[in-house]
Protein backbone atom coordinates (compact mmCIF):
# COMPACT_ATOMS: atom_id res chain seq x y z
CA UNK A 1 0.00 0.00 0.00
CA UNK A 2 1.26 3.30 -0.71
CA UNK A 3 2.74 5.32 1.76
CA UNK A 4 1.33 8.62 3.26
CA UNK A 5 3.50 10.98 4.73
CA UNK A 6 2.26 14.11 3.91
CA UNK A 7 -0.36 15.98 6.21
CA UNK A 8 -2.66 17.72 3.19
CA UNK A 9 -2.63 14.32 1.27
CA UNK A 10 -3.76 12.81 4.94
CA UNK A 11 -6.89 15.03 4.95
CA UNK A 12 -8.17 13.49 1.52
CA UNK A 13 -7.09 9.79 2.98
CA UNK A 14 -9.37 10.82 5.86
CA UNK A 15 -12.23 12.00 3.77
CA UNK A 16 -11.66 9.23 1.17
CA UNK A 17 -11.93 11.53 -1.55
CA UNK A 18 -9.22 13.88 -3.85
CA UNK A 19 -9.92 17.72 -2.23
CA UNK A 20 -7.69 19.07 -4.22
CA UNK A 21 -5.04 20.70 -2.13
CA UNK A 22 -1.75 20.01 -3.50
CA UNK A 23 -1.87 22.24 -6.82
CA UNK A 24 -0.61 20.22 -9.66
CA UNK A 25 0.20 16.64 -7.69
CA UNK A 26 -3.46 16.61 -6.98
CA UNK A 27 -3.81 15.75 -11.49
CA UNK A 28 -0.68 13.93 -11.02
CA UNK A 29 -0.28 10.28 -10.84
CA UNK A 30 1.38 11.24 -8.21
CA UNK A 31 -1.15 12.42 -6.01
CA UNK A 32 -1.56 10.05 -2.55
CA UNK A 33 -5.49 8.79 -3.37
CA UNK A 34 -4.52 7.80 -7.13
CA UNK A 35 -1.84 5.64 -5.55
CA UNK A 36 -3.49 4.26 -2.97
CA UNK A 37 -6.29 3.29 -5.34
CA UNK A 38 -3.93 1.20 -7.81
CA UNK A 39 -2.44 -0.41 -4.64
CA UNK A 40 -3.01 -4.08 -4.10
CA UNK A 41 -5.07 -4.68 -1.10
CA UNK A 42 -7.05 -1.22 -0.63
CA UNK A 43 -10.50 -1.57 1.83
CA UNK A 44 -10.90 1.67 0.19
CA UNK A 45 -14.58 0.70 -1.16
CA UNK A 46 -15.56 -0.92 2.25
CA UNK A 47 -16.67 2.22 3.61
CA UNK A 48 -19.73 2.06 5.62
CA UNK A 49 -22.85 4.18 4.10
CA UNK A 50 -22.87 8.11 5.72
CA UNK A 51 -25.91 8.44 7.25
CA UNK A 52 -27.80 11.66 6.07
CA UNK A 53 -26.31 14.00 8.60
CA UNK A 54 -22.62 12.67 7.55
CA UNK A 55 -22.93 13.31 3.91
CA UNK A 56 -24.01 16.72 4.65
CA UNK A 57 -21.00 17.24 7.07
CA UNK A 58 -18.68 15.80 4.66
CA UNK A 59 -19.79 17.88 1.91
CA UNK A 60 -19.23 21.37 4.35
CA UNK A 61 -15.98 19.64 5.50
CA UNK A 62 -15.38 19.49 1.71
CA UNK A 63 -16.29 23.03 0.79
CA UNK A 64 -14.16 24.31 3.70
CA UNK A 65 -10.65 22.23 3.21
CA UNK A 66 -10.67 23.19 -0.70
CA UNK A 67 -11.41 27.27 0.26
CA UNK A 68 -9.12 26.79 3.10
CA UNK A 69 -12.05 28.45 5.19
CA UNK A 70 -12.66 27.87 9.10
CA UNK A 71 -15.76 27.17 10.51
CA UNK A 72 -17.01 30.72 11.72
CA UNK A 73 -16.03 32.56 8.37
CA UNK A 74 -17.24 29.43 6.57
CA UNK A 75 -21.22 30.14 8.37
CA UNK A 76 -20.40 33.96 7.82
CA UNK A 77 -20.38 33.27 4.40
CA UNK A 78 -23.36 30.98 4.79
CA UNK A 79 -25.49 34.02 6.03
CA UNK A 80 -24.32 36.80 3.75
CA UNK A 81 -25.81 33.55 0.76
CA UNK A 82 -28.63 33.81 2.39
CA UNK A 83 -29.34 37.50 2.00
CA UNK A 84 -28.67 37.75 -0.98
CA UNK A 85 -30.87 37.57 -4.19
CA UNK A 86 -30.86 33.67 -5.93
CA UNK A 87 -29.98 30.48 -4.93
CA UNK A 88 -27.93 30.13 -1.66
CA UNK A 89 -26.33 27.24 -2.21
CA UNK A 90 -25.02 28.74 -5.25
CA UNK A 91 -24.36 32.45 -4.16
CA UNK A 92 -22.22 30.50 -0.86
CA UNK A 93 -19.92 29.26 -3.78
CA UNK A 94 -19.48 31.94 -5.56
CA UNK A 95 -18.46 34.17 -2.38
CA UNK A 96 -15.76 31.65 -1.69
CA UNK A 97 -15.18 31.43 -5.38
CA UNK A 98 -14.19 35.47 -4.84
CA UNK A 99 -11.85 35.47 -2.13
CA UNK A 100 -8.52 37.34 -2.84
CA UNK A 101 -6.42 33.73 -2.28
CA UNK A 102 -8.80 31.83 -4.48
CA UNK A 103 -8.10 34.31 -7.17
CA UNK A 104 -4.62 34.68 -6.88
CA UNK A 105 -4.60 30.34 -7.56
CA UNK A 106 -6.78 30.66 -10.14
CA UNK A 107 -4.88 33.44 -12.15
CA UNK A 108 -1.64 31.00 -11.78
CA UNK A 109 0.28 33.26 -9.18
CA UNK A 110 0.12 30.24 -6.77
CA UNK A 111 0.50 26.46 -7.18
CA UNK A 112 -2.85 25.56 -4.57
CA UNK A 113 -4.84 27.49 -2.58
CA UNK A 114 -2.80 27.15 0.38
CA UNK A 115 0.21 28.42 -1.19
CA UNK A 116 -2.10 31.73 -2.60
CA UNK A 117 -3.48 32.35 0.99
CA UNK A 118 0.12 32.42 2.51
CA UNK A 119 1.27 34.85 -0.25
CA UNK A 120 -1.26 37.31 0.04
CA UNK A 121 -1.21 36.79 3.86
CA UNK A 122 2.87 37.88 3.01
CA UNK A 123 1.80 41.20 1.06
CA UNK A 124 2.74 40.35 -2.07
CA UNK A 125 0.01 41.58 -4.10
CA UNK A 126 -2.17 44.72 -4.27
CA UNK A 127 -5.98 45.07 -5.41
CA UNK A 128 -6.97 48.02 -7.74
CA UNK A 129 -2.72 49.26 -6.55
CA UNK A 130 -3.56 48.92 -2.81
CA UNK A 131 -1.48 46.42 -0.76
CA UNK A 132 -4.43 43.60 0.71
CA UNK A 133 -2.91 41.17 2.85
CA UNK A 134 -6.51 39.78 3.82
CA UNK A 135 -6.89 36.34 2.05
CA UNK A 136 -10.68 36.63 2.10
CA UNK A 137 -10.88 39.95 0.69
CA UNK A 138 -13.68 39.32 -1.17
CA UNK A 139 -12.67 40.85 -4.70
CA UNK A 140 -16.14 41.83 -7.24
CA UNK A 141 -16.00 42.76 -10.98
CA UNK A 142 -13.51 45.06 -12.30
CA UNK A 143 -10.91 44.33 -9.43
CA UNK A 144 -7.36 44.89 -10.35
CA UNK A 145 -5.31 42.15 -8.71
CA UNK A 146 -1.09 42.38 -9.52
CA UNK A 147 1.85 41.59 -7.87
CA UNK A 148 3.39 43.74 -5.94
CA UNK A 149 6.30 45.84 -7.29
CA UNK A 150 8.87 44.54 -4.88
CA UNK A 151 7.72 41.13 -5.82
CA UNK A 152 7.76 41.14 -9.71
CA UNK A 153 11.13 40.72 -9.84
CA UNK A 154 10.96 37.61 -7.72
CA UNK A 155 12.37 33.68 -9.29
CA UNK A 156 9.76 31.88 -7.88
CA UNK A 157 7.09 34.28 -8.93
CA UNK A 158 9.06 33.55 -12.25
CA UNK A 159 8.67 30.14 -12.27
CA UNK A 160 5.30 29.67 -11.00
CA UNK A 161 3.78 31.60 -13.47
CA UNK A 162 5.82 29.66 -16.08
CA UNK A 163 4.92 26.08 -14.74
CA UNK A 164 1.37 27.90 -14.69
CA UNK A 165 1.06 29.16 -18.32
CA UNK A 166 -0.62 26.27 -19.74
CA UNK A 167 -3.41 26.06 -17.75
CA UNK A 168 -6.52 28.25 -18.66
CA UNK A 169 -7.45 30.59 -16.44
CA UNK A 170 -11.18 30.54 -16.10
CA UNK A 171 -13.18 32.81 -18.27
CA UNK A 172 -14.41 35.59 -15.62
CA UNK A 173 -10.81 36.48 -15.01
CA UNK A 174 -8.01 37.70 -17.71
CA UNK A 175 -4.84 37.14 -16.90
CA UNK A 176 -2.09 39.20 -18.45
CA UNK A 177 1.53 37.66 -18.15
CA UNK A 178 3.41 41.24 -19.07
CA UNK A 179 1.89 43.39 -16.78
CA UNK A 180 1.39 40.20 -14.42
CA UNK A 181 -2.02 41.97 -13.41
CA UNK A 182 -5.20 40.11 -13.49
CA UNK A 183 -8.67 41.09 -13.46
CA UNK A 184 -12.47 40.04 -12.18
CA UNK A 185 -13.69 40.39 -15.82
CA UNK A 186 -17.38 39.59 -14.11
CA UNK A 187 -18.21 37.85 -11.25
CA UNK A 188 -18.17 34.02 -11.31
CA UNK A 189 -21.44 31.71 -12.07
CA UNK A 190 -22.19 28.38 -10.45
CA UNK A 191 -20.76 26.99 -13.98
CA UNK A 192 -17.20 28.59 -12.95
CA UNK A 193 -16.99 26.15 -9.91
CA UNK A 194 -15.04 23.14 -10.76
CA UNK A 195 -15.12 21.68 -8.03
CA UNK A 196 -16.91 18.44 -6.74
CA UNK A 197 -18.89 20.27 -4.50
CA UNK A 198 -23.54 19.50 -3.89
CA UNK A 199 -23.82 22.71 -2.46
CA UNK A 200 -27.28 21.66 -1.30
CA UNK A 201 -26.03 19.42 1.62
CA UNK A 202 -24.36 22.48 3.21
CA UNK A 203 -27.69 24.28 2.73
CA UNK A 204 -29.56 21.32 4.40
CA UNK A 205 -27.40 20.76 7.43
CA UNK A 206 -27.33 24.99 8.25
CA UNK A 207 -30.93 24.95 7.40
CA UNK A 208 -31.85 22.29 10.59
FE1 LIG B 1 -2.68 14.94 -1.91
FE2 LIG B 1 -3.89 16.50 -3.74
FE3 LIG B 1 -4.08 13.88 -3.96
FE4 LIG B 1 -5.33 15.16 -1.95
S1 LIG B 1 -5.77 15.35 -4.13
S2 LIG B 1 -4.14 13.24 -1.82
S3 LIG B 1 -3.88 16.83 -1.53
S4 LIG B 1 -2.16 15.07 -4.08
Amino acid sequence: MARYTDAVCKLCRREGEKLFLKGDRCYSAKCSIVRRNQAPGDHGQSRRKRSEYGTQLREKQKAKRYYCVLENQFHHYFELATKKKGVTGENLLIILESRLDNIVYRLGFAMSRPEARQLVTHGHFTVNGKKVDIPSYLCKAGDVIALKDSSRSSDKFKAVLEANSAKPVPQWLEMNLETLEGKVVTMPTREDVDLPIEEHYIVELYSK
